[in-house]
């Protein structure tokens, strides 16, 4: 029998997210998350999707080699361990690929060399992407090991959208351009849009929306992206949870010097207390809903700076498509708040779009129009899976050979 499981593995620098599906039918085999790695209060939460039944162990683990000892042990408990003949590869989450990774690709000494090089641009998470991976080799070295890069769904960028208009010399020396990140959000998301209207990819034009604590949004033309909102880093962009997204590259200069902040003191205001946290306590849009329906007008200003932001990139991304199939939302705020959908896409009649009310309340984990029937463009909800999403790139890449 040929090897048909992929694990998939998202490892942060104190956590590991997992996932074993067998790609025969796309199945999900196991779910799990190793926590505070290095703490003494670390957690595995480990779910047999097959059975329903959740494990939990509670207690230190020391490193990333300890997390995925352990989650191996829970694996083999149900029987689907990582010695097991029927896994055909690990599939790891890389956030930065820079310019050189355009497609998921099999790691060895040399791809290992080039993400470590790409550290300079994603300091947060390249090297705990890279500790997984080196872990993981080590673990099986027999088994391919692929790495699928956050950023490589947008490398199809034209130098037009892509490029900063800066020294070109200093852009390059530096690799300073705009990157862009959750591809295989963006990637799997504009893929199942299409499929939801009945379409080829190649076909359509969309503007995905993946609207989570982290958010941006994209621009793909008959499959491939021709503009992103994130850059550099996921600094840019539109408002997120913590993010302040846009701003007047100044803002960093003035704070310094008339605000006496160190570098740092600005990097952990832009990226950790602005968004809607820095505009009003509170990142999360649960919350931020019940206060502006108490009357809080700090939350309701929050709502509608995001609001605002959203929609300037929709008419953007208009400008840049020329015509647009889907307006498709995703993410925790994208799947799940009606009134951010709604409000986003409010008298915009005149680009042919708008939600149908009934459709937007209907609470749902499949892809959906909420959209009025006829309507010239549509707008859709897609939950997003990345997980899937980076499983179907291995098995892709290695599955035939497994
Ligand atoms: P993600 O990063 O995709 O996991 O999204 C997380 C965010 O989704 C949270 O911070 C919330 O702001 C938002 N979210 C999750 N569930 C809901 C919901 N039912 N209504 C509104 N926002 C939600």
């Amino acid at each position: 029998m040929s090897a048909t499981r992929v694990l998939v593995l998202n490892s942060g620098s104190s956590s590991v997210k997992y996932q074993l599906l067998d790609m025969r039918d796309a199945t999900r085999l196991a779910v799990g998350l190793v926590e505070r790695i290095g703490e003494q209060t670390s957690r595995l939460t480990h779910t047999c999707v097959g059975t329903g039944a959740t494990r939990e162990q509670n207690g230190p683990i020391a490193d990333h080699d300890a997390a995925l000892k352990a989650l191996s042990e829970e694996l083999a408990r149900d029987g689907v361990g990582l010695d097991s003949p029927e896994l055909a590869a690990i599939g790891h989450r890389v956030v930065h690929g820079g310019m050189f990774f355009t497609e998921p690709t099999v790691v060895d000494d040399a791809v290992l060399t080039e993400i470590e090089r790409l550290i300079p641009v994603a300091p947060l998470h390249n090297p705990a992407n890279l500790t997984g991976i080196r872990t993981a080799m080590a673990l099986r070295p027999d088994l391919p090991q692929v790495a699928v890069f956050d950023t490589a769904f947008h490398t199809t960028m034209p130098e037009a959208a892509a490029r900063y208009a800066i020294d070109v010399k200093i852009a390059d020396r530096y690799r300073v351009r705009r990157y862009g990140f959750h591809g295989t959000s963006h990637a799997y998301v504009s893929r199942t849009a299409a499929k939801l209207l009945g379409r080829a990819p190649e076909d359509v034009n969309v503007i995905v929306l993946h609207l989570g604590n982290g958010a941006s949004a994209s621009a793909v033309r008959g499959g491939r992206c021709v503009d992103t909102s994130m850059g550099l880093t996921p600094l840019e962009g539109l408002v997120m949870g913590t993010r302040s997204g846009d701003v007047d590259p100044a803002v960093v200069f003035h704070l310094q010097r008339v605000g006496g902040m160190s570098m740092d003191e600005v990097d952990t205001l832009l990226n950790k207390r602005s968004g809607l946290f820095g505009l009003c306590g509170d990142n999360d849009m649960r919350e931020i809903q019940r206060r502006i329906d108490e009357g809080d007008r700090e939350a309701a200003l929050a709502f509608d700076i995001y609001i605002h932001r959203l929609r300037k990139y929709i008419g953007a991304y208009y400008a840049v498509l020329g015509t647009v199939d889907a307006v498709v939302f995703t993410a925790g705020v994208g799947e799940n708040a009606a009134r951010v959908r709604e409000a986003a896409v409010a008298g915009l009649e005149g680009l042919g779009l708008a939600v149908d009310a009934e459709r937007n309340a209907v609470r749902a984990d499949r892809a959906r129009l909420i959209s009025p029937d006829g309507a010239r463009t549509a707008v859709a909800v897609v939950p997003t899976d990345e997980e899937l999403e980076i499983a179907t790139q291995t098995y892709a890449l290695v599955g035939k050979d497994g």
